[in-house]
């Protein structure tokens, strides 16, 4: 009989795992997705949804077409639970279905309670939903302005999508003709500008504090945040930011259904793994993506996450992959990729402008570091869109 490989998840995680497994393993075995949502969404590009250059229409594709043509099962339902003594998950549409090997790429959820406020008052860009309300919120400052705060809080990771979007917004302000009246304040957890979650890039700093300098941008870096009020931002240190418009960065957490699990999560509902992504604690279960866990290597005055991107879920996902190929055919897991060591790939946006990332690896020691500013970024994170929507719709996940 077929080895059963059950995929928890239909984004970039999901998909490149079930795909590769499926590619590498053909007939000899059932490849199944289930997912919460039947469409891939390129988050990416949330950060143009609010501002009308995108809609949702534009940065999603059905997964079942896609998958279905490469010959894996397709079930649109959230799972609710994971039984690893009798090898099952349970779904929310009432069944339970078995598995021989089971990758969870279930991602992330906001922490809508890191402070007191978020979850009623601020606006964010982290999910299609809230960046779709953020688009709401936009269009009614433009019809009454007043100052913007974009803000990435304590524990967050995501702090890329934050400069983006503040740079987007620094554009879209010009544009509209409102830059000059419009007070536009950046507010960040990182020790310095630009070190973006990874421990920063060499000239980065620099080179951030150079973009804002340039576009009147204020900044309070190292800071947390005390709770957000209906139009203003309480910072830790007791400095009240009053906005019209704001978009703040939470920090994320696992799906909160993982936790349930005996030992399978740490205390934010992400599964710890070995650099085979096999769960630490289970040889037949694997994260990749957001849903691995990685250990933070440095402490900050203000509590940092790690920025969990595509270019390593990609990686973890086929290393995964490549794993569970091997226990099917009755080989050991030897593919190894630590989260640490996979290489930083970004491109940053900025509007009409950007800044290429690349290291060779995601976390410090480095040997090389560059940041590549220019408005080619701009120009090649939108072609990328196109390419990597083009390439995940067909399947080809044998491209890079
Ligand atoms: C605004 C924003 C901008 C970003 N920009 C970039 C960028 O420019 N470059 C970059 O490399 N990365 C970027 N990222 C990071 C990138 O989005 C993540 O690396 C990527 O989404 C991780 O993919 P994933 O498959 O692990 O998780 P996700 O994308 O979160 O996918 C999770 C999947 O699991 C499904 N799911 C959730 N719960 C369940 C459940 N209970 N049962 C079944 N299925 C479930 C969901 O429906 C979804 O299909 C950005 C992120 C954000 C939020």
């Amino acid at each position: 009989m077929s080895k059963k490989v059950l995929v928890l998840g239909a984004n970039f995680g999901g998909m490149t795992a079930a795909l590769k497994v499926k590619h590498e393993l053909g007939d000899d075995v059932d490849v199944t997705v289930v997912s919460e949502s039947d469409r891939f969404l390129f988050t990416p590009s949330l950060i143009w949804l609010p501002f009308g250059k995108r809609t949702a229409c534009d940065i999603t594709f059905d997964v079942a077409p896609t998958l279905e043509h490469h010959g894996i099962d397709f079930v649109h339902a959230a799972a609710t639970g994971i039984d690893p003594v009798a090898r099952t998950v349970s779904t929310n549409d009432g069944r339970v279905r078995a598995y021989d090997y089971l990758v969870v790429a279930t991602g992330y959820r906001n922490n809508d309670d890191v402070v007191p406020g978020f979850r009623e008052h601020a606006r964010t860009i982290t999910t299609l939903s809230r960046a779709q309300e953020t688009g709401v919120a936009w269009q009614a400052f433009l019809q009454r302005p007043g100052d913007v705060v974009i803000a990435a809080t304590q524990a967050a990771g995501c702090f890329g999508a934050a400069y983006e979007f503040l740079f987007n917004t620094a554009y879209q302000l010009k544009r509209a003709g409102l830059r000059k009246e419009v007070r536009l304040t950046y507010v960040t957890a990182e020790p310095f500008l630009g070190h973006f979650g990874i421990g920063g890039l060499p000239h980065g700093e620099q080179l951030l504090g150079m973009f804002l300098n340039r576009q009147g941008i204020e900044s309070r870096v190292s800071v947390g945040i005390d709770h957000v009020a209906e139009d203003a931002l309480v910072l830790a240190d007791g400095e009240e930011l009053p906005f019209a418009f704001g978009m703040v960065v939470p920090p994320f957490l696992g799906q909160e259904f993982l936790t349930h699990t005996v030992g399978l999560t740490d205390d934010k509902g992400f599964v710890p793994v070995r650099p085979t992504y096999q769960s630490e604690k289970l040889d037949d279960v694997y994260a990749v993506g957001v849903a691995a866990a990685v250990t933070v290597p440095w402490t900050t005055p203000v509590p940092v996450g790690i920025p969990k991107t595509g270019f390593p879920t990609e990686a973890q996902a086929a290393t995964a992959a490549a794993n569970i190929a091997a226990q099917v055919r009755g080989e050991p897991p030897v593919h190894e990729k630590p989260f640490g060591s996979i290489p930083a790939v970004c491109v940053m946006d900025a509007g009409n402008n950007g800044v290429v990332i690349l290291a060779d690896k995601m976390l410090p020691p480095r040997k090389h570091g560059v940041l590549i500013p220019g408005p080619q970024s701009h120009a090649m994170k939108l072609a990328f869109e196109r390419y990597f929507l083009w390439k995940m719709r067909n399947g080809y996940v044998q491209l890079p």
